[in-house]
């Protein structure tokens, strides 16, 4: 049986019931008022927002990552020609891009 989310009308509280599609309402177990309210998070609901969050927030890195590469490739380009000279640097790592 499925479980629902209900919160009472008189008291407010917030509770799960499980029960049949079809039957009626649970009272609440807080004060065993009859009006309770279904609250509407349903799973898929849930899982396309934690989906769509996931997705914002990996396009987010990757322009972070972006930026970060853009910022540090200049200077680990500098280290390498510091460190093994130009030549070796423009033949072995073209994706540094040139000093020129
Ligand atoms: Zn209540």
């Amino acid at each position: 049986m499925p479980l629902y989310d209900y919160r009472c009308e008189s008291c407010g509280k917030p509770f799960e019931a499980r029960h049949g599609f079809n039957d009626p309402a649970p009272v609440c177990p807080f004060c065993g008022h009859a009006e309770v309210k279904r609250l509407i998070t349903s799973v898929p609901a849930i899982a396309g927002g934690i989906l769509t969050n996931a997705g914002d927030s990996r396009s987010a890195s990757k322009e972070q990552l972006k930026d970060k590469w853009a910022e540090e490739t200049p200077k680990l380009r500098k280290k390498l020609v510091d460190k093994l000279g130009e030549d070796f640097v423009r033949k072995n790592a073209p994706s540094l891009g040139s000093s020129e």
